[in-house]
C-alpha cells in the first residue's frame, strides 16, 4: 500500500516524500487506516521506536486539524523533554506544506509572554501541560486528538501516569476526543492504564 492509498491529504504527502519516505512502514500501513477512520476511534498501539510510530500519530494529528481555526486541536504528551522535541521535529517536517502552528509545553521552552497559546498542535510533558491548562494559557475546548507516546516510560517515572490522567480529565466533554496511545511494552499496569486512558480502543500489536 502507498501513502496515497491511505487517503492522506496532498499537502501531507508532499511533506512525507520530502522527508524521504517512499512507502508506509509496517505499523503505518496497519495503524493509519484505524487512526484516520471516521468517526474517530481510540487507538492503542504496541510498537518500539524505530518502527515509524511517530509519523503514524503525527499524521493523525495533522490530518484532523482544521487549519482555518487558530485553536488548539491536538495535544501530545511524551515522558521527556527530549522526546517531545523529537516529536515536534516530525510534526514540523511532515507539516511543512501545511500552515500548521505548533507550540511546546515543556519546562525549558515555555511559550514566552503569551497569555494564550493558539497553536493547533501542542507537544509537551505532562506536568507542564497541566500547568499551562490550569493557567488558561492552553485552551482545551477544541481539542480533537490526544496522543500519549511511550506510555510505559511514562509510568516508569513516578507521577507521570497520574499527571497524564489529569490532562485527560481536562479535555472537553462536549465532543468526542480521539485518544491515541503508544507503548513499547504492555505489562499489566501499562495495560490497565491504557484501557483507562483509551477505552474501547482499536489495538495493534507488531
Ligand atoms: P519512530 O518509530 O517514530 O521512532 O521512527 C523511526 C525512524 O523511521 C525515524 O528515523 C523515521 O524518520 C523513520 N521512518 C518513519 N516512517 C518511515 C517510512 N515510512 N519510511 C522510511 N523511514 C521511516
Amino acid at each position: 500500500k502507498s501513502f496515497e492509498q491511505l487517503g492522506l491529504h496532498q499537502d501531507l504527502l508532499k511533506g512525507i516524500y520530502q522527508m524521504g519516505f517512499s512507502k508506509p512502514s509496517k505499523i503505518q500501513e496497519r495503524a493509519l487506516p484505524l487512526l484516520l477512520a471516521n468517526p474517530p476511534q481510540n487507538f492503542i498501539g504496541q510498537s518500539q521506536s524505530g518502527t515509524g510510530k511517530t509519523a503514524a500519530f503525527v499524521l493523525t494529528m495533522l490530518s484532523r486539524i482544521d487549519f482555518s481555526q487558530n485553536k488548539t486541536q491536538a495535544l501530545c504528551l511524551a515522558p521527556s523533554r527530549e522526546l517531545a522535541r523529537q516529536i515536534m521535529s516530525v510534526v514540523v517536517a511532515m507539516g511543512k506544506y501545511t500552515p500548521v502552528q505548533t507550540e511546546y509545553a515543556i519546562r525549558d521552552a515555555l511559550p514566552k509572554g503569551a497569555s494564550r497559546v493558539t497553536a493547533q498542535i501542542i507537544v509537551g510533558t505532562p506536568g507542564t501541560m497541566i500547568h499551562l491548562i490550569k493557567m488558561r494559557v492552553i485552551d482545551t475546548s477544541e481539542v480533537k486528538v490526544f496522543v500519549l507516546d511511550e506510555a510505559d516510560n511514562m509510568l516508569d517515572q513516578g507521577g507521570l501516569g497520574d499527571q497524564t490522567l489529569r490532562v485527560k480529565n481536562m479535555l472537553p466533554r462536549t465532543h468526542p476526543v480521539q485518544i491515541v496511545l503508544f507503548s513499547a511494552t504492555f505489562p499489566d499496569h501499562v495495560r490497565s492504564f491504557a484501557a483507562k486512558c483509551a477505552p474501547n480502543a482499536n489495538k495493534i500489536e507488531l
